[in-house]
């Protein structure tokens, strides 16, 4: 399976002169929500993670995800995995775990984002989990942006990734563009001006 041209098919693998929640600048852009537009996709997508996480056999109960990027994805999982799926979402900027979701003791979780960029949302989301006596058994993503290690994959966690290293870490694709610094931006010495995906409406 062809990830990358999967995510540039749909639009969902920009290029141009972003700057990044972070403050970074990059030249490329994910915006995994295109890719999943499709269900068909989607389902075809989360039917390859959930190959990789059964050959692996590891025994799962449940998917969770973070609010908002995780949602499509995880469901997706869940569906291709036949588990349950709850969900994490921020409450005034603490991550809870609400709706009535129960975490019941000793349930096996993996907790699925869109994108694995440091792992910081789905480290608060398993935290959750294990609040409520959950067991996180595994992360999985779409797409990993090169900061984590993943099963299948030679890149070496890097020191800003959050993720357990004790936890495997499914992923279908790794994206690792550069970023740079906004003084160091050679697009910017260019006389470009970065802009914010999503700003300008789309
Ligand atoms: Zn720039």
């Amino acid at each position: 399976m062809n990830v990358e041209q999967i995510y540039k098919d749909a639009e969902a693998l920009l290029e141009g002169h972003f700057k990044l929640s972070s403050g970074n600048h990059s030249s490329f852009y994910l915006q995994s929500a295109k890719v999943l537009e499709d269900p068909k996709t989607a389902k075809m997508l989360a039917q390859e993670l959930a190959q990789q996480i059964q050959k692996a056999s590891i025994k799962v109960d449940a998917v969770c995800s973070p609010a908002l990027g995780g949602l499509i994805a995880g469901f997706a999982l869940a569906t291709a995995l036949d588990v349950r799926f709850i969900f994490a979402e921020r409450v005034e900027g603490q991550m809870s775990i609400r709706r009535g979701f129960e975490v019941q003791e000793g349930e096996k979780y993996i907790i699925c984002e869109d994108i694995i960029t440091t792992g910081g949302s789905a480290l608060e989301a398993a935290k959750q989990v294990e609040l409520g006596g959950g067991e996180v058994v595994a992360y999985a993503a779409l797409a990993n942006r090169g900061f984590c290690a993943r099963v299948g994959s030679d890149i070496k966690a890097q020191d800003n990734c959050k993720l357990p290293l004790d936890k495997p870490l499914f992923a279908l694709e790794d994206f690792t563009f550069e970023m740079y610094a906004p003084d160091n931006c050679p697009m910017c010495k260019e006389g470009s001006v970065a802009y914010k995906p999503g700003s300008r409406g789309n």
